[in-house]
């Protein structure tokens, strides 16, 4: 049987491939959508290796470059509580429309933290972020860096409830919800910042109005904590043409994890 590592391997060596021969028309062209999607409820069916070496060495890295919690009096200062405070949050209206308060999912001693937009449909119906197509095409690309939820990665989103239809999130809905998304920044104390999409890039460079193609490809600062700029998973089901610029982008965040 075809183990989750081989298929990681297979996976990234097919991405890498492509972009030796500098084709930037590249979407996973040996395997269908299906194929795809398959390869990644693998990866999240098998439990963690325990002789994983990034497991090990991103607890030791969180653990030596612990920062001092910055003051945001209104929250909680423990992840618990704060999760539970977020559970029970009626800070904006999205409260009266969500199923499901949608909080992380992932590893608490994470390397990477993914920060992405807001939960949609089925991470409304199940509380989990990044579990449509969108979120396993997201866990495929990531595990070609050698990340994933189940061992070294937190992935959560600017905004914890569902905006209806899918809507973009309001400046209000941000500005009430983003206290949560610093605080867990504080207290997960990730190697590094992957914000997926505009709205996370922008709110966490805080250059509110530029462009996200202007912003990606480089490494920035939130907090003292690297941060790295992508594209949206969903933009790459649409375009499948980013697909080159997101992998470049998991490269350099690759090289600020081995460099740390
Ligand atoms: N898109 C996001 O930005 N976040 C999710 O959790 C799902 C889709």
């Amino acid at each position: 049987m075809t183990t989750r590592r081989s298929q990681t391997g297979e996976a990234a060596r097919l991405l890498q491939q492509r972009k030796e021969i500098n084709d930037q028309d590249f979407f996973l062209p040996h395997l269908t959508r299906e194929e795809a999607l398959q390869i990644v409820s693998t990866f999240r069916e098998e439990p963690p290796s325990s002789d994983s070496p990034s497991s090990v060495s991103s607890q030791d890295t969180a653990v030596q470059s612990k920062k001092p919690i910055l003051a945001n009096p209104e929250l909680p200062k423990s992840y618990k509580d704060l999760r539970n405070h977020a559970l029970a949050c009626t800070r904006c209206s999205l409260a009266e429309s969500r199923k499901n308060v949608v909080f992380s999912d992932g590893v608490e001693d994470a390397s990477v933290m993914v920060v992405g937009e807001a939960p949609g449909a089925n991470e409304d119906n199940t509380g989990i972020p990044f579990v449509g197509a969108a979120g396993k095409f997201l866990d495929l690309l990531l595990a070609t860096a050698d990340l994933s939820r189940e061992r070294n990665t937190y992935i959560c989103n600017v905004l914890k409830c569902r905006p209806p239809g899918n809507r973009d999130p309001k400046p209000n809905e941000i500005k009430s919800c983003s206290p949560f998304l610093t605080r867990q920044i504080q207290l997960i104390q990730p190697e590094a910042l992957l914000a997926v999409g505009s709205f996370a890039g922008r709110l966490l460079t805080g250059q509110e109005k530029t462009a996200l193609g202007r912003i990606r490809g480089e490494v920035h600062s939130y907090q003292g904590v690297p941060l790295i700029v992508t594209y949206h998973p969903a933009a790459l089901l649409r375009n499948p043409k980013w697909t080159f610029a997101f992998w470049e982008d998991l490269q350099l965040l690759r090289q600020v994890l081995n460099s740390g």
